[in-house]
């Protein structure tokens, strides 16, 4: 028996989440069914989420969107990776870049092969096996050209640094020609089926009833409807994830335009820093128990590379994730879903795969219970991991100079984590479950960039003699130096393909 479709979907918010979902779902749906997305420019957005991971390719390619208007339309960068610098010890930099290191040899990873020589002192920094690291450390970019078979210049992963509120406006235009209908409007209240609880409608502040049947919840941190409705319940990760306050600011640009994020820990947090075409925007994420807001934005202040072009504003958060992310008939999606920290730039990700788990289990009237719950299940695996790599960050440490970073370096873990690590550090074997989002390469980059030093490595590099696996990562390096060489400084490649048009820089960008 068929049931009646779900015909009237209501995205409730406008941020990156709410119109990132209007966005795909208005591609994946077609005019059978309404969607209309509610925001408030009154209340606005959180106005951060700039960095990205080379995944969100695969949302923008679903979406046909073009590479290069997307970037001038939101003054877009390349990222080849991420700067983690401070985090093992103060005065350590490593990059954790996307992408692959040099190739494995059968079944036997390529780290192996280099954790032997290198062990030998006849190997130097495993950054120097990655094209996008190498490329990053140079300053240089280019898209990759799978064509060119076997080189490392068919590999190279990129994502993209961008301005959150041109990267909504340009989404909200996407939708809205493909027909989602926009209302502008605070809402007042939700109203509920008294048989079920499910959610009918929303009410605005001047009295418009918006019915649906199924919602999206893209409140932000509040969660209108997933939580202060539906009483969802949170499960509060900061015993493990203790940070819970950023200071942002955007500062004028220096070139040259980096293609990486760059993570500097400080005592009692991090600072981002991520390079736009226009501007470049910074972060302070600091736990308040250990150090003053004032002080924190003093901290973030005094370490900027331009003139700053705002006023900080301050965000408070608790990291953890919404019990279910699926409730009824409600979905939230991004802040409204949870939030862990912006370390890895993950965020915009769990948006992506939240819509794309939506239309894999698109419900119709009866709201299956085993679809939804499917859906959840596989919701907690992706934040868990996800959780468990950020937390990597914050536990493998030797830095014992404040509070808070013996905090973290003593705190207990996720057992998921602890048997990662573990298994790292016998033998340099990373296992990756499923689906998880994270893959082997960059566990093992940022462990060894946050001085974990595996005891022993895979017993089958040893059917090699060590002359033919060093003239293997000789030959790699070697290679990979000469595919830097000839790659385009960053700045020249945007400039060349993608500069921002001045006009674009109007009203939303945001310079908050
Ligand atoms: C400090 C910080 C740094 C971050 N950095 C990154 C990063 O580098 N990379 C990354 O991937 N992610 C990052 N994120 C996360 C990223 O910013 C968010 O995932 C993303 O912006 C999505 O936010 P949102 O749309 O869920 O919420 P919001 O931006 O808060 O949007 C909420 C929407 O709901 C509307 N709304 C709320 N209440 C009402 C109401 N009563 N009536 C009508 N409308 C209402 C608002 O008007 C707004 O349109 C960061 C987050 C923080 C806090």
């Amino acid at each position: 028996m068929t049931l009646p479709h779900v015909r009237n979907i209501v995205i409730a918010g406008g941020g990156t989440a709410g119109w990132m979902t209007a966005a795909a779902l208005s591609k994946v749906l077609n005019d059978r069914w309404k969607i209309v997305l509610v925001e408030s420019e009154e209340i606005g957005t959180v106005g951060v989420g700039e960095a990205t991971i080379p995944i969100i390719n695969v949302y923008n390619n679903a979406l046909e969107i073009d590479e290069n208007e997307f970037m001038r339309e939101t003054s877009a960068t390349f990222k080849l990776g991420i700067e983690f610098v401070n985090w093992g010890r103060v005065g350590d930099s490593y990059i954790h870049g996307f992408g692959p290191l040099g190739p494995d040899i059968g079944i036997t990873k390529f780290h192996h092969y280099w954790l032997k020589m290198h062990q030998a002192g006849t190997a130097s920094s495993l950054e120097d096996y990655s094209v996008n690291i190498a490329a990053a450390r140079a300053n240089k970019f280019m898209r990759a050209k799978p064509e060119l078979g076997a080189s490392p210049l068919a590999e190279i992963a990129h994502a993209y640094h961008f301005d959150a509120g041109l990267y909504a406006a340009f989404l909200r235009r996407y939708a809205e020609k493909r027909g989602v209908e926009r209302l502008e409007g605070k809402i007042r209240s939700v109203s509920t089926r008294v048989d079920n609880g499910f959610v009918d409608a929303i009410v605005l502040e001047d009295g418009r009833r918006i019915d649906g049947d199924l919602f999206v919840d893209c409140t932000g941190f509040r969660g209108l409807l997933i939580e202060q409705t539906l009483k969802t319940g949170y499960e509060d990760w900061s015993h493990w994830l203790p940070c819970d306050r950023a200071w942002a600011v955007p500062c004028r640009s220096v070139r040259p335009l980096t293609p990486y994020t760059r993570s500097t820990a400080h005592g009692a947090g991090w600072q981002w820093r991520i390079p736009l075409q226009h501007r470049t925007g910074n972060g302070h994420v600091f736990c308040s128990s250990f150090i003053r807001e004032e002080e924190a934005a003093q901290v973030l202040m005094s370490r900027l590379d331009g003139e700053p072009l705002a006023d900080p504003r301050m965000l408070k958060f608790v990291t953890g994730k919404r019990k279910k992310l699926w409730n009824k008939n409600v979905v939230a999606v991004g802040l409204a879903s949870g939030f862990m920290e912006p370390l890895e730039s993950t965020s915009i990700h769990l948006i992506q795969s939240t819509v794309s788990r939506l239309a894999t289990f698109f419900p119709d009237q009866g709201f299956n219970a085993a679809d939804t719950e499917e859906f959840n299940r596989q919701s907690d695996f992706e934040f868990e991991r996800i959780r468990d790599f950020i937390i990597l960050h914050y536990k493998a440490t030797e830095r014992s100079d404040t509070e808070f970073w013996n905090y973290c370096r003593t705190m207990p873990i996720p057992d998921t984590l602890a048997h990662k690590i573990d298994l790292f550090k016998a033998n340099g074997r990373v296992v990756r479950e499923n689906a998880e989002l994270f893959s082997e390469i960059s566990w093992v980059e940022v462990m060894l960039g946050q001085r974990m030093a595996p005891a022993r490595y895979h017993p089958l590099v040893d059917a090699l003699p060590e002359a033919k696996i060093q003239s293997f990562l000789d030959n790699v390096r070697e290679t990979i130096r000469r595919c830097v060489d000839a790659m385009p400084a960053h700045s020249d490649f945007v400039a060349a393909n993608c500069a921002v048009d001045a006009r674009v820089l109007g009203s939303k960008a945001t310079m908050r």
